[in-house]
């Protein structure tokens, strides 16, 4: 004999509960991750910043940008404030021409013209990082040319080119790429190469991300003490360019790993600091 049960028991009824606050919970976890946008690289600069300065990358000098979302002509970076003391008000967003929209006294670094203008060529580019890093400007003064050794540093031109300041400016020159046609004549130099060192100076790096310029930048300076290091032990053997491609694509899909630890570390020196 059947008996007339109710449809909805106690036990159903928990489960309908539990469905729904998981799928709600699922929904707010999804909304919480935000989305890429002006806001959410300003932050991610910030940490760019300080990681940068943390690694000895930037010193005082130097900086890092990135490109708008909303505006893909226009680009972000701080005022010409020192990198490691850097936060999130100070980032100011430039025109096409490298003209801040809204600096409110601000200064900017004179030399954002490499920005602006690698930005102008290289549709693909979406953060740039321009150093002093130490261990690079040997390579730029010298004939032995910074190529890919160390398997981290695939994204590499086989040889990296030098953009020789005199070319540009004539002798008589401030060694700064500090106008529209200084960051051009740089732009154009560089072509797709993803990194060039300019000579007596320091080197510009280049991203598909604000994280992968950062690792980028950290890595040329990595491969330049390894390759230093091995010019003096005798024959180098360098990535060929298959293997170079390879390492390249591994190491950039892994960025967010060490990126946390970087970002972890910078962290913990600017709590020391306040
Ligand atoms: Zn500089």
């Amino acid at each position: 004999m059947q008996t007339d049960r109710p449809l909805l028991t106690p036990a159903i009824f928990c489960l309908a509960i539990l469905s729904l606050l998981a799928a709600a919970t699922a929904a707010f976890c999804q909304s919480a991750v935000a989305p890429d946008s002006d806001s959410s690289r300003t932050h991610e600069l910030v940490t760019a910043n300080h990681i940068l300065a943390d690694q000895g990358i930037l010193d005082g000098f130097g900086h890092v940008s990135f490109r708008s979302v909303k505006n893909p002509s226009h680009y972000f970076m701080a005022w010409a404030r020192a990198p490691g003391a850097i936060e999130a008000d100070d980032i100011m967003e430039f025109d096409e021409n490298s003209n801040p929209i809204d600096p409110k006294g601000r200064k900017p670094y004179s030399e954002r013209f490499i920005h602006g203008e690698v930005y102008r060529l290289r549709g693909d580019v979406q953060a740039i990082v321009h150093s002093h890093s130490r261990t690079i400007i040997p390579f730029s003064v010298s004939d032995v040319p910074l190529r890919p050794v160390s398997h981290m540093a695939g994204f590499l031109p086989q040889r990296v080119s030098v953009f020789e300041i005199r070319d540009a400016a004539g002798a008589d020159n401030q060694m700064l790429v500090n106008s529209q046609a200084m960051g051009a004549a740089l732009a154009k130099a560089m072509g797709l190469d993803s990194v060039i060192l300019i000579r007596g100076h320091g080197d510009v790096v280049t991203g598909q991300s604000i994280r992968l310029a950062v690792m980028h930048a950290i890595y040329t300076e990595f491969n330049a003490q390894i390759e230093m290091e091995a010019l003096r032990l005798g024959l180098v053997t360098y990535l060929n360019p298959t293997e170079a491609a390879n390492v390249a694509v591994i190491n950039d899909a892994a960025v967010d790993r060490p990126w946390e630890i970087w970002a972890q570390h910078a962290s913990t020196l600017a709590a020391v600091r306040h």
